[in-house]
C-alpha cells in the first residue's frame, strides 16, 4: 500500500527561528532554515473493498500542530502516536478539538496511542480532556490507547522501535519501509532489526557540538550507515544548521529533511524475520 509522508516540523524544541536570535540560519530568506517543531503526517487510502477513505495519522502534536493542520489542510484525524511528552512533542493536543468533534460523529474518539510514562504527564496535563470525570463539553474527543509494540491502524501497522532520549526510553516508529526516529540519543541493539529494508529513514540530528540527550550529525550519520535506508532525512534541527550549507557536507543519500516535504512511502506489512519479536 502507498501512502504519503509530509514532514510537519523538522525544527528542534525551540523552533527555527530561535525567538531572539539574530544569527545566520534564524535570519535566512531560505524557507528551508525554517522549522516548526517536530512532527510527522501519513496519509493513505484504505483498499477499495474496506471503503477507500483517506487515513490520516500524525505522529505527535505539538506547539505548532494548529499551523501545520492549516498548511496541510488537514480535516480528519484517525490516531495520533506519541513518542514522549516533552513540551515539544504533545503542546498542541488541545487543538485536536475540531478535527475529534468530526470523527466522533463518525463513530468515536481519536484514539490517543502512548507509553504508560507518556500516557501519566499527557493526563497530568490534559486532566479537563483526558480524565475519565471530564465534563468541560468542547474538550477534544480522544481516548488514550496503551501503545503495544505493534499497532494496526486501518490497515498500515505501526510498530514501536524503541530509542534512547538521554536517559530516557522512548518510542520511534516503523510503517512499511519507513521508520522515524525522533530525539534520539542512543539506539539499543536490539532495535537495529526493527530497521532493517527501510527505503526511508528519519533521524534526529540536533546539530554538530555534542548534547546529553540529541545525536549530533556525526553520531546520526553513523547510524544511518550502520542502518542502511535507501534514503536517510535528517530531523530535530537547531539553527547551528543551515539547510543548504549541511546538506552541502552530508554524503550521498542522506539530506536534511524540511518542513513540507513529501515521500511517498510503501506502508504493506513488514516482515521483520524470525528471530524478532
Ligand atoms: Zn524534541
Ligand atoms: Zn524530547
Amino acid at each position: 500500500m502507498e501512502g504519503l509522508l509530509t514532514f510537519l516540523g523538522t525544527g528542534t524544541s525551540m523552533g527555527v527561528p530561535t525567538l531572539g536570535c539574530a544569527c545566520a540560519v534564524c535570519t535566512s530568506d531560505d524557507p528551508h532554515d525554517r522549522r516548526l517543531r517536530p512532527s510527522i503526517l501519513l496519509r493513505w487510502h484504505e483498499d477499495a473493498e474496506t471503503g477507500g477513505r483517506e487515513r490520516v495519522v500524525v505522529i505527535d502534536t505539538g506547539p505548532d500542530f494548529r499551523e501545520q493542520a492549516l498548511r496541510n489542510r488537514l480535516t480528519r484525524m484517525d490516531a495520533v502516536f506519541y513518542t514522549h511528552a516533552h513540551a515539544d512533542h504533545i503542546l498542541g493536543l488541545d487543538d485536536l478539538r475540531p478535527l475529534s468533534f468530526t470523527a466522533y460523529r463518525e463513530g468515536g474518539p481519536i484514539p490517543l496511542y502512548a507509553t504508560p510514562e507518556t500516557a501519566a504527564v499527557l493526563k497530568r496535563i490534559y486532566e479537563y480532556t483526558l480524565s475519565p470525570h471530564a465534563t468541560y463539553p468542547n474538550r477534544a474527543r480522544v481516548e488514550l490507547v496503551p501503545m503495544s509494540q505493534r499497532t494496526m491502524v486501518h490497515g498500515v501497522e505501526f510498530i514501536v522501535v524503541p530509542v534512547m532520549h538521554g536517559e530516557m526510553e522512548i518510542a520511534g516508529f516503523r510503517f512499511g519501509r519507513a521508520a522515524y526516529l525522533t530525539d534520539v540519543s542512543a539506539i539499543p541493539e536490539s532495535s537495529f532489526a526493527l530497521l532493517e529494508g527501510l527505503d526511508h529513514l528519519t533521524i534526529s540530528a540536533l546539530r554538530h557540538k555534542p548534547h546529553p540527550s540529541h545525536a549530533t550529525v556525526k553520531q546520526a550519520l553513523g547510524w544511518a550507515q550502520r542502518i542502511g535506508a535507501r534514503n536517510t532525512w535528517l530531523t530535530h534541527i537547531a539553527h547551528e544548521l543551515g539547510h543548504e550549507e549541511t546538506n552541502r557536507a552530508l554524503p550521498a543519500g542522506v539530506k536534511l529533511a524540511y518542513d513540507g516535504l513529501d515521500l511517498p512511502v510503501d506502508l504493506g506489512p513488514v516482515s521483520l524475520g524470525p528471530a524478532t519479536p
